[in-house]
């Protein structure tokens, strides 16, 4: 093994990614190090990238939270894993397993969580440290390429549709068919919803609806919550909101049925107004749900597994990741880009 790998590092936010000569990190002890296969790259990189949120990563660091790869070393003490297992370093890399939230499988708020490519450094690299107890196992059925996108966009729609409260055979909405979206599209019908998809691009709604969308709406229409309540007979049981735009938030909640749930996914930097005298005259709710735990992520990855669910994958090398993220900010990705490290 050769002591250096090639990484993309964010030297300054908002600036060009930095592709840099680096050492292998070491495991240290309950630590373990992964090699990397394949990793996807998400709109949550570029907003790590940009320093969009009010808790900035420091710099420097290397983002990419949808890592695949086999383990190849194990600090002292590592148990739950082995050398050779191939495992995914998602968003949340570890939590502290002991507070409230840990202990009732919220370990995604723990107060002490890290995470993957941003608090630590991730999966733009040809190697990642990671927790053992917090990745994700591949199920043996996909390859690490099918496998990247689903540890952060799969196990995030998935959990947001479950979070919908939305029952077999009731409607939901998914707002912004990218490499979340047109993943809960899938998630949507194999879980027995009917969907309507929402975006703004004429192409990936008629992806979605090759996904198995039933309607879709495109919200740059003249009134697109209209239009959805009509395709759902007055407004779905559940939305997801997986858009980077907060024009999508407002209509989002427009587009909920009485009694039905809004679930916030999307990350646009800022804040949205919110109609109070629909939301509290129609008894809506509006929730923020974030990635997924551990268990959710084993039943994201087991719909791939099953043939239910399948990524669709732009591959690049990881030295394209500057034209990949001018991409996705133009909103010009149809799907998910995976780098892939096989590539090289
Ligand atoms: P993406 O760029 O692949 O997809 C975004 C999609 O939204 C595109 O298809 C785009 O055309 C569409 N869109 C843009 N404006 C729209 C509008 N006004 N109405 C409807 N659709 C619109 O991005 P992604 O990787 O799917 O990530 C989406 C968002 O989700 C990002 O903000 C990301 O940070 C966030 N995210 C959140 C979590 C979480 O745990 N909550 C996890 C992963 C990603
Ligand atoms: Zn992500
Ligand atoms: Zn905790």
């Amino acid at each position: 093994m050769s002591r250096k790998m090639q990484a993309a590092v964010v030297e300054q936010f908002g600036q060009s990614l930095v592709i840099q000569e680096l050492d292998i990190p070491t495991p240290g002890p309950g630590q373990i190090l992964v090699q990397t296969e394949a990793c996807g790259v998400c709109h949550t990189d570029l907003h790590a990238a940009h320093g969009d949120w009010p808790e900035k990563p420091s710099l420097p660091f290397i983002p990419g939270h949808e890592g695949i790869g086999r383990v190849v070393a194990l600090g002292a003490g590592v148990t739950a894993v082995k050398e050779g297992d191939r495992v995914g370093v998602p968003w949340l890399y570890s939590a502290c397993g002991h507070c409230e939230y840990c202990l009732s499988a919220w370990e995604t708020v723990c107060a002490k969580a890290q995470f993957g490519g941003y608090t630590k450094n991730g999966g733009f690299a040809e190697y990642i440290v990671a927790d053992p107890n917090y990745v994700a196992h591949v199920p043996a059925g996909l390859s690490a390429i099918e496998a990247a996108p689903l540890i952060c966009a799969g196990v995030t729609s998935y959990k947001g549709l479950k979070e919908t409260g939305a029952r077999p055979g009731q409607w939901v909405v998914v707002s912004g068919i990218g490499g979340l979206g047109h993943l809960a599209v899938q998630y949507g019908r194999a879980m027995g919803l009917r969907v309507c998809a929402v975006d703004i691009d004429d192409g990936k709604l008629a992806h979605a609806k090759r996904l198995g969308a039933e309607a879709i709406v495109n919200a740059k229409g003249s009134n697109p919550v209209a239009a959805v309540r009509q395709a759902t007979d007055g407004g779905a049981h559940g939305v997801l909101i997986t858009a980077p735009s907060l024009a999508a938030f407002k209509q989002g909640v427009g587009m909920t049925r009485r009694r039905g749930t809004c679930v916030l996914v999307g990350l646009p930097p800022g804040e949205f107004p919110t109609p109070l005298f629909d939301v509290v005259a129609s008894c809506i709710t509006i929730r923020g749900s974030f990635v997924g735990n551990r268990q959710d992520m084993a039943e994201a990855l087991g719909f791939a597994a099953e043939g239910k669910v399948k990524a669709d994958i732009e591959l690049q090398p990881l030295s394209a990741i500057n034209s990949v993220f001018e991409r996705l900010l133009r909103g010009d990705v149809p799907s998910r880009v995976v780098l892939d490290f096989s590539a090289q």
